[in-house]
């Protein structure tokens, strides 16, 4: 049976992990994403803030796919046809599947904003913003009192505008940072004392706080009241919309376009379809778009897959009634969020640190370790491609080879040595494996 899993998010990860654990031979597992690297959003801020180096808030996919026996695909899913069981690459490749999981969380929604063009920069996709964050930051710090406009009101905008303005003061000193937190306020979805501490950590590091809808002109904000915010560049960390291949792909949808979703995150219209995280939308309203919820909902989507293989009983996620949340509201402080209680200091900090660094080595274990090294060269080395062209390779070296060692024995009339005969296949083939792994290994690697 084929199963592939398209994106390497939150809950994708805990069901590599739990491939990793019950191989199942008769299962034909595939990985689709675009990167092999899946970037953890909570660490974000600590990483912008210098907290964090960039392998320290990323999960290398690669020896977790390896593990759990998935062939790793590096490719982005633009369309898909759910009636016919197919996804379509953006680089034309196809691919069919049996059973299909989606976790390929979701878009920032920019629609007002779109007319900043070049100076826009979206959280999402994660990975980009690493990527982009990198190149933006050193022209900024370049000018003399640089303007950074944050939009987005939710924990993520809040956690931005703290750690930009943490990080270019400390670069140059002068900076200015204003947080534009839309008509629903400052964590609008968090308890009255977690909204009141995160308005005293933005006052302390000086950030303007709006409690209003701006739209994007060409060189700033446009405030409802006709107050222009003139930016050097605009972070939108806006609320989430849907990926466009998800409109044609003949899915039941929710109202907002994301994978309606039941209980027990199977697709409403395709029971061989399932999908967790920000890209579902459970319609009895049991979970929230966050990364608490898509990583919980991990273990039941693995039951889930493989129960459905195995026509077994499927499992309902079933959210707690309180999730917590750690906010960070400052370069060594956070808050702590849960249900209607809330809490704030270093303490908080250095928890969230721990359970951010402990989720991250937790995929990493044994990443470094010589035998999971070994099983992903093995697990390479059996790739029908590289298997093929090093049978290819070895069957014309070894015919030369023989026919020049074993040739003259042959015409006069003895018998040939099969141990050399052997040999001059085996080299060969076992050269070309090598060399073809080593080459395969270091392009995943890039
Ligand atoms: C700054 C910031 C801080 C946050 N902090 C928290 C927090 O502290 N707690 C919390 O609960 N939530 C937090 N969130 C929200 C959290 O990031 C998301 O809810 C969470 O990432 C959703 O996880 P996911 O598994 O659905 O998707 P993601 O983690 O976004 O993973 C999606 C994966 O799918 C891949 N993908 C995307 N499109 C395709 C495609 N078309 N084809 C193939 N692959 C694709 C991506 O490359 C990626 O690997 C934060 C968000 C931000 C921006």
């Amino acid at each position: 049976m084929r199963l592939v899993l398209v994106g390497g998010g939150h809950a994708h990860l805990i069901v590599l992990e739990a491939l990793a654990e019950r191989r199942d031979a008769t299962l034909d597992v595939t990985l689709v994403t675009p990167s092999r690297w899946q970037y953890y959003s909570g660490m974000l801020p600590g990483w912008i803030m210098g907290r964090y180096g960039e392998d320290d808030c990323r999960v290398d996919l690669h020896p977790l796919a390896s593990r759990a026996g998935a062939n790793l695909v590096l490719g982005r899913v633009v369309a898909m046809n759910a009636d016919r069981n197919l996804l379509c690459l953006q680089d034309g490749r196809h691919l069919e599947y049996d059973l299909l999981s989606l976790d390929t969380g979701s878009e920032t929604n920019v629609e007002w904003l779109a007319s900043l063009s070049e100076r826009l920069l979206t959280v999402k996709p994660v990975e980009q913003f690493f990527a982009l964050w990198q190149e933006v930051v050193n022209p900024l710090t370049a000018r003399p009192c640089p303007s950074i406009v944050v939009v987005g009101g939710g924990a993520a905008g809040a956690e931005l505008s703290i750690a930009v303005k943490s990080a270019l003061s400390a670069a140059d000193g002068k900076c200015s940072v204003t947080l534009v937190a839309g008509n629903s306020g400052l964590l609008s979805g968090h308890n009255p004392v977690v909204r009141r501490r995160m308005q005293s950590a933005l006052d302390a590091a000086g950030i303007r706080v709006l409690r209003e809808r701006a739209a994007g002109v060409e060189d700033g904000v446009l405030l409802p009241g006709g107050e222009l915010v003139k930016a050097d560049l605009v972070i939108a960390a806006t609320g989430a919309r849907p990926s466009a291949f998800l409109a044609q792909s003949r899915l039941a949808l929710s109202d907002d376009g994301f994978v309606a979703v039941d209980s027990f995150h199977r697709s409403l219209s395709h029971p061989n379809v399932f999908a967790a995280g920000d890209v579902s939308t459970r319609l009895d309203g049991a979970t929230t778009r966050s990364g608490v919820h898509a990583v919980r909902a991990g273990p039941i989507l693995a039951h889930n897959l493989i129960a459905a293989t195995r026509s077994l009983p499927l499992r309902p996620y079933r959210p707690r009634r309180r999730s917590l949340y750690l906010i960070v509201s400052g370069p060594d402080k956070a808050i702590v969020s849960w249900g209607d209680l809330g809490a704030a200091g270093r303490w908080a900090r250095l928890w969230k640190d721990r359970i951010d660094r402990n989720f991250i080595k937790r995929f990493h274990r044994g990443e470094r370790d010589r035998v999971s090294r070994m099983q992903e060269f093995f697990a390479v080395a059996l790739q029908r491609s590289i298997v093929a062209s090093a049978l290819r390779i070895s069957l014309f070296v070894g015919t030369v080879l023989n026919l020049i060692n074993q040739g003259g024995a042959v015409l006069s009339g003895d018998a040939p040595s099969w141990p050399h005969i052997v040999l001059n296949y085996a080299v060969p083939y076992c050269v070309a494996t090598y060399s073809a792994v080593l080459i395969e290994m270091k392009r995943m690697g890039e």
